[in-house]
């Protein structure tokens, strides 16, 4: 099989991006912008997501699962594929795998093939990143962090370079893995400080949730007017990260309705009957200006970024055109 770098002539050509080459060329700001690009093409019904596969395979226990869709203005097919696989840890492997799968939406023929570890961390920061962008009140002085797992320094730095942010407080489950985080502070000399959930409310202008829980961890009460909280770490039927009567006291906006309200932080809310699918606004209206944002300084904001098969192809899709322009694709003629 002939194999070539970019710049050979090839029929049929693949183009694999490996996780070391995503990690080379795709920084945040390119994934901010191809995270708020998909997200006002989505709210125009120029892009898509279709149903998500998510499966227990029974082997390893593992959940397998795929997210595709299609952006028609972004011109970007393709799907997601990968999953949760416990035990990898013991074999020096990240739980989380996946790798994202490129088409041409003008013929089907495969496009392109990317490593998806490090591209999800990025585009899942990239939303929230995107929600304080347009959402958060733009004096806010404190950043507040629930969850200092994997994702979590990503979500940090991202977050970090939409406001003045003076200090970080934080929380974790674990607080023995709080020095991550720490550590982004220290290296940005932002100050940093490890708190109980009420004082990090009682504080924080902006909060990130970004953790496997299962139970609301941040009561209604506790959280301050003006806040805006974006609740990263629901993605599941269950799970669960903030009070669901903290929907009644917010502006509540997401990446897709349809998952905010079946497997995002509003399902418990819509299921206690404490809003309705109509309250809660994409996030894509607000980029186009077709609907507010925050009205006011009072208002408390809320995200809930579910995550979207989309978000994944518009940063593979950006990866593996810088990566080609750079050199480091590898380019197979399939
Ligand atoms: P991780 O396993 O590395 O970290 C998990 C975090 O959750 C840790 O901070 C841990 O202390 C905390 N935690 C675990 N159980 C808890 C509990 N019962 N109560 C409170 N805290 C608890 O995972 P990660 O890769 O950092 O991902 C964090 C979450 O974000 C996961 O739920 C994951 O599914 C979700 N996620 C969402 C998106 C999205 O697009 N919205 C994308 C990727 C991951």
């Amino acid at each position: 099989m002939p194999v070539s770098h970019q710049g050979n002539a090839v029929t049929n050509a693949v183009t694999i991006v490996s996780e070391s080459v995503c990690e080379q060329v795709m920084g945040r700001q390119d994934a901010f912008t191809a995270i708020e690009n998909v997200f006002a093409a989505m709210a125009k019904k120029d892009a898509c997501n279709f149903p998500v596969v998510r499966e227990a395979i029974g082997h390893a226990d593992a959940i397998y699962g795929f997210k595709s869709g299609f952006d028609r203005e972004g011109k970007v097919l393709g799907l997601k594929s990968g999953g949760y696989w416990p035990g990898n840890t013991r074999l020096n492997l990240t739980n989380h795998q996946s790798t994202i799968v490129l088409f041409d939406p003008d013929t089907g023929r495969l496009k392109s093939l990317v490593g998806g570890n490090y591209l999800t961390a990025l585009r899942t920061a990239a939303s929230s990143a995107v929600s304080i962008a347009h959402l958060a009140r733009k004096d806010s002085k404190v950043l507040g962090m629930v969850g200092a797992g994997h994702q979590s320094t990503f979500q940090l730095r991202a977050a970090l370079e939409q406001r003045n942010f003076e200090k970080v407080v934080a929380w974790n489950l674990h607080p023995e893995s709080l020095p991550v985080l720490a550590a982004v502070c220290e290296a940005l000399s932002v100050p940093f400080e490890a708190v109980n959930r009420k004082a990090l409310c009682a504080q924080s202008d902006v909060i990130i949730t970004i953790t496997s829980a299962f139970e609301a961890l941040l009561d209604s009460d506790w959280v301050k007017p003006g806040t805006h909280i974006a609740c990263m770490g629901t993605d599941t039927p269950g799970k669960q990260e903030v009070d669901p009567r903290l929907f009644a006291r917010a502006k509540v906006f997401t990446d897709e309705v349809v998952q905010s309200i079946t497997l995002g932080e509003a399902q418990h809310a819509m299921a206690g009957g404490i809003i309705k699918e109509t309250d809660i606004v994409p996030i894509g209206d607000v980029i186009n200006n077709a609907r507010p944002g925050r009205t006011n300084d009072e208002d408390i904001t809320l995200f809930d970024g579910t995550g979207v098969g989309l978000q994944d192809l518009a940063v593979a899709s950006v990866a593996a055109e810088l990566a080609v322009s750079e050199n480091l694709a590898l380019v197979l003629d399939l």
